[in-house]
Order: C-alpha cells, then sequence, then structure tokens
C-alpha cells in the first residue's frame, strides 16, 4: 500500500485512523501488525484487505488497485483472491467441516473443486473429521477449519485479526505454526494482526503501528524484542 490515509466522520469529529501508511507484504511471507489500542491495526487491516475503503493512497493487491473497483468487483475480490481468519472462527454451526471449507465454492456458485478440499483438510490435519459439525470440535480445530476455509480459494493473501485471542497458549502456539507452516510450504503470503508478543514472534517481520503511523519494523523478531519495541511505543 502506498500513501494510505483512512479517516472516519468530518469536520472536528474526524478521526486519523491512519496516516500515510506505505508498505509492501512480500509475497510468500508472514507479517505480523502490532501496536497500542487505537493505533489503526484492524483499520490497516480492513483496508489491505478491502473491508473498507482508503480516504486516500493506494492498495493493491498483486497487479489490481482496489481503489479503481467498483462494489461489485471487490466483493468478488474479497470472495476470490482473499483469505480470513477471525478471532471468532466465524464458521457457521449448521454446516459440516467440509462443508464450511467449501463454503466459498457455494458462494461463488462454482462446482466444489476436491483436490482442493483434498489439500486444505490435509493442510490443517483435519482429513479424518470432514463430517463433524463446529460444536463437536473444540476451538483449536475450529480455526483449523478456519484456516482451511480461509485457503481453499489460493488467495493472493490471508489476513488473520487476532486469530489466536480465543485459544489458550498451547493450541494459539499450535495454529501460530500452522499459519507459518502455510507460508513456508504453500508459499501463502498471511497478514495477522494481534497485540501479543509471543503471537507476533512467530512471523517473518512485525511491522508497529502509532497513532495511525509506521513506527518501524523488526526482522526475526523475538518475544523479548517485540515486548521492548511496544514498551518503547507506550503500549504497557
Ligand atoms: P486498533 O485496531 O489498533 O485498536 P482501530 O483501527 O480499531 O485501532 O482504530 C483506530 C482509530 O480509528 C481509533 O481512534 C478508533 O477509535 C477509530 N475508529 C475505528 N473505526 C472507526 C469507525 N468505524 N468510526 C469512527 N472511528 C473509528
Amino acid at each position: 500500500m502506498d500513501s494510505v490515509g483512512k479517516v472516519y466522520g468530518s469536520g472536528r469529529n474526524a478521526v486519523h485512523a491512519l496516516n500515510d501508511v506505505t508498505m509492501a507484504l512480500p509475497r510468500g511471507t508472514f507479517t505480523a501488525v502490532m501496536g497500542p489500542s487505537g493505533s489503526g491495526k484492524s483499520t490497516f487491516l480492513h483496508c489491505a484487505a478491502g473491508l473498507d475503503r482508503t480516504t486516500s493512497g493506494k492498495v493493491w493487491l498483486g497487479d489490481t488497485e482496489l481503489s479503481r473497483l467498483k462494489e461489485d468487483a471487490l466483493t468478488e475480490l474479497r470472495r476470490e483472491r482473499v483469505g480470513f481468519v477471525f478471532q471468532a472462527y466465524n464458521l457457521l454451526d449448521s454446516l459440516t467441516v467440509e462443508q464450511n471449507i467449501t463454503l466459498p465454492f457455494r458462494l461463488a456458485d462454482k462446482p466444489i473443486q476436491h483436490d482442493r478440499l483434498r489439500t486444505a483438510l490435509a493442510a490443517v490435519s483435519l482429513s479424518e473429521q470432514p463430517d463433524r459439525y463446529p460444536s463437536q470440535l473444540s476451538g483449536g480445530q475450529r480455526q483449523r477449519v478456519a484456516i482451511a476455509r480461509a485457503l481453499i480459494n489460493q488467495p493472493d493473501a490471508v489476513f488473520a485479526d487476532e486469530p489466536t485471542g480465543a485459544l489458550d497458549t498451547r493450541t494459539g502456539r499450535q495454529i501460530l505454526e500452522l499459519l507459518r507452516q502455510v507460508v513456508k510450504e504453500m508459499g501463502q503470503t498471511v497478514l495477522m494482526v494481534t497485540h501479543d508478543p509471543v503471537a507476533a514472534s512467530h512471523a517473518d517481520s512485525v511491522v508497529f503501528l502509532a497513532d495511525g503511523r509506521l513506527a518501524g519494523e523488526l526482522r526475526s523478531p523475538s518475544p523479548e524484542k517485540v515486548a521492548d519495541r511496544m514498551t518503547r511505543l507506550g503500549e504497557w
């Protein structure tokens, strides 16, 4: 994204959630976004993923510039070229694991590609449980279903918003290791918003936001280095 700004509201009530943010997400990398509460992390993720429009600047997904797209085209891009993983899993309780994972095909009115389903199920180690319902799964398994659903279209990028926020430490670590594996072995590009230095340390690099501006980047992060940088941003 190039010089991206996002303003909510107008006049005296205007909130400048993002200011002149320029950054690239190289293909096949895992990037974490950190910053104090209110620093613009969610806004950044929403703008980068085409869930929200920027006020100024440009966002590209591959060669496509998002602000040029009409609403229909943006919806299609979100459905076919972007994968989402949320803290609350966002699975449909009335659908099985397999039906949840293949939902993107059904929403796009396309036939289910069974080879992709098999690959996605295997990638998240759920090949043995395709017929279970979300209520029969643990939190970690539910998040793995959500990750498989995010991968099924082989998207240009996967956007994860606090994907381990609802999980215990051990399960959270397994999910982060799975995301790493997806980047390493499937060449996926992953952007994750988190407030947890341990979670962020699983990424290839961490970018920091403060007051809607980029406030540095840390490559090969360790939890200690991330926490130290956050302290200096005034988080704790
Ligand atoms: P973070 O995810 O880092 O907590 P956000 O991106 O949610 O930060 O918010 C950045 C700023 O934008 C905050 O000041 C927040 O209050 C404001 N903001 C976010 N969404 C909206 C909205 N829909 N309307 C008005 N202000 C908003």
